[in-house]
């Protein structure tokens, strides 16, 4: 037994409810014995399982992702390195885009060309807002995923599994939320030989920019519902800019301010120092660029080269009007969380 196993992740983030819900260790389990369960979602549990415990087998896949351990590097927080920061907006209409619509045209261009041949992202289900891990091959499904979930219901990377072993896509770009970019990029880093097929067919890392998330059940069933009777099906659009608007599919929107939602954010997301995304390739944030555009922080020479693609296929339009000054605040403000 080496010791390094679920064991340790339980000791040192389940039990300190600092998990993010980020899913990698569902993911990279080789047992499938890592879950979340429907009555718990604060962190994942043990089904019963352990190659290390039960088999004396070295395993540990699930501590080597977590960036939530006591040994995980993190870069650390504030902006991060970066190339460059433009303001971006897609060259065509993404009707459920969230900023500028930039994420999507980059990585349906990336599609297109051939540059990855999969996208693992958080699409929802649009009944119930429910958010689903997806494994997406085509522009007409990255149209489709387009819009923020500000919800969190699965365990984020989930698909990554599913697209690396079942789909064995080689070249792969994943969206994530700092956490989950945090988990990637120590996934691509690590020495553990049961997270090499993962680190081989990750490509590229885009990250979100994300202050919290909120729990599915606490926000849509609890908050929207029970106290404005909002029916998860009358909404078309979240937004946060300082206050969470809700708007339904009749035109009518709702302001609900953050102070009445710190209820309903994730546990995890309390320690949480990372506005930016800072182990991506590439991140992007509605923060800092004007109403239409988003914000892209090119970090590697690969979100450089899927950026530059974008642009001179003309799927992609660029601005340099970008303020650094209210992402700095909020970023910083972020780091002082932990
Ligand atoms: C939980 C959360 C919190 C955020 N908080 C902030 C903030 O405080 N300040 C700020 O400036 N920006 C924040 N953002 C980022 C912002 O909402 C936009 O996602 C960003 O500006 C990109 O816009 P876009 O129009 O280019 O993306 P789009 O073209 O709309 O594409 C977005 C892509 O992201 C994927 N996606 C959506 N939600 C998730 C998720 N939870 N995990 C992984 N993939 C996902 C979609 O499938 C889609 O492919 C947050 C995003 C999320 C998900
Ligand atoms: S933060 Fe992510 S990897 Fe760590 S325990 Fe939670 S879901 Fe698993
Ligand atoms: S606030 Fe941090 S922990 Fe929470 S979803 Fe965003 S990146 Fe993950």
């Amino acid at each position: 037994m080496s010791g390094i196993n679920f064991e340790k992740l339980k000791k040192e983030v389940w039990d300190r409810d600092n998990c993010s819900g980020c899913g990698a260790c569902v993911a990279v389990c080789p047992a499938d014995a890592i879950v979340f369960l429907d009555n718990d979602k604060s962190h994942p549990v043990n089904t019963g399982y352990c190659k290390d415990l039960n088999d004396n087998v070295p395993c540990g896949a699930c501590y080597s992702v977590c960036p939530r351990t006591d040994s995980a590097n993190i870069k650390g927080s504030m902006m991060g390195d970066f190339l460059e920061i433009k303001a971006a907006k897609s060259a065509y209409e993404v009707s459920g885009k969230q900023s500028g619509g930039a994420v999507t045209a980059i990585l349906s261009n990336a599609l297109d060309k051939g540059f990855i041949d999969a996208v693992v992202t958080v699409s929802e289900d649009k009944w119930n807002h429910k958010p689903k891990s997806v494994v997406i091959t085509s522009k007409e499904a990255m149209i489709y995923s387009a819009g923020s979930r500000y919800n969190w219901w699965i365990p984020t990377l989930f698909a990554l599994k599913e697209a690396v072993f079942k789909k064995k896509y080689a070249n792969i770009a994943v969206i994530g939320t700092p956490c989950a970019v945090s988990a990637l990029r120590l996934m691509k880093e690590s020495d553990n030989d049961l997270l090499k097929p993962f680190g081989k067919s990750i490509r590229l890392i885009f990250g979100l920019f994300c202050t919290e998330t909120f729990d599915y059940e606490s926000l849509v069933e609890g908050k929207l519902k029970n106290e404005f009777g909002i029916e998860a099906w009358e909404i078309e659009r979240l937004d946060v800019k300082g206050r969470l608007e809700v708007t339904l599919t009749d035109g009518t929107k709702n302001d609900i301010s953050l102070k009445d939602l710190e209820g309903c954010i994730r546990k995890g997301c309390l320690s949480c120092t990372d506005l930016t995304a800072v182990d991506s390739d590439i991140s992007a944030g509605a923060i800092g660029s004007p109403e239409g555009y988003t914000t892209i922080v090119v970090r590697t020479e690969e979100g450089k080269g899927f950026l530059t693609s974008a642009v001179n296929s003309g799927n992609l339009v660029l601005s340099d009007d970008v303020d650094l000054g209210p992402i700095e605040r909020l970023a910083e403000k972020k780091a002082k969380r932990g």
